[in-house]
């Protein structure tokens, strides 16, 4: 299995990004908010205590999107890999998946954080609100909010796996297929580690 976190506030293009991983790499996409977005749809009582807090640019309760990651984890025994997008968000939700991965015998080979200045992450997401229907993207004060809750509660996150070493910063500022040239780079060098570790 090869597993990756792609990392980074809200607009850095981890979505962008995914989309073009997990098509070259067949890996399993898991992106916690569309999890939410899709309970929503649902009506379910898991989405309409999430919409709550996501309406407010808040971080929606950890005990609620890691039961949603380790059901995922579960209904696709199949999966070569997964690509976590927008999770883990808190140190909780990182220790939480470092114990769901090591029960189904593996571990996250590489985080990717995309680094984008705050202006820009501004003008993006206003940018996508117009045509997205997203309504956390069409107000300035919930963008300010959420890149709040990114600062506080999930940018330490990255030093959790720095202390592994599993860390690689890139800049997001640059065209959709640079960084997918960059992030597919990186990928193969450590799956070719990977590979030869095990033979
Ligand atoms: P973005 O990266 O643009 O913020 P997401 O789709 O990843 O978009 O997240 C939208 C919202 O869903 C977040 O603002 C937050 O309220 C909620 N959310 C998504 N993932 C998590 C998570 N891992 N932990 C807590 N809340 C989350």
């Amino acid at each position: 299995m090869f597993n990756i976190i792609l990392f980074g506030p809200p607009g850095s293009g981890k979505g962008t990004q995914s989309a073009n991983l997990i098509s070259k790499y067949g890996l399993k996409h898991l992106s916690t908010g569309d999890l939410l977005r899709s309970e929503i749809t649902l009506q379910t009582p898991l989405g309409i205590e999430a919409k709550n807090f996501m309406d407010k640019g808040q971080l929606v309760p950890d005990e609620v999107v890691i039961g949603m990651i380790s059901t995922a984890l579960e209904t696709n025994p199949e999966a070569q890999g997964f690509l976590f997008d927008g999770f883990p968000r808190t140190d909780a939700q990182a220790e939480a998946l470092d114990k769901l991965l090591t029960l189904k015998k593996t571990s996250i080979a590489v985080m990717f954080a995309l680094d984008v200045s705050e202006d820009e992450l501004i003008k993006r997401l206003l940018n996508r609100g117009q045509s997205s229907g997203r309504s956390d993207d069409v107000s300035e004060n919930i963008i300010r909010s959420r890149i709040q809750e990114y600062e506080n509660k999930t940018k330490p996150v990255a030093d959790y796996y720095k202390r592994f070493n599993k860390v690689i910063h890139i800049k997001g500022e640059g065209t959709v297929n640079e960084i997918f040239e960059f992030l597919s780079n990186e990928i193969e060098k450590r799956k070719e580690k990977i590979q030869a570790t095990v033979s």
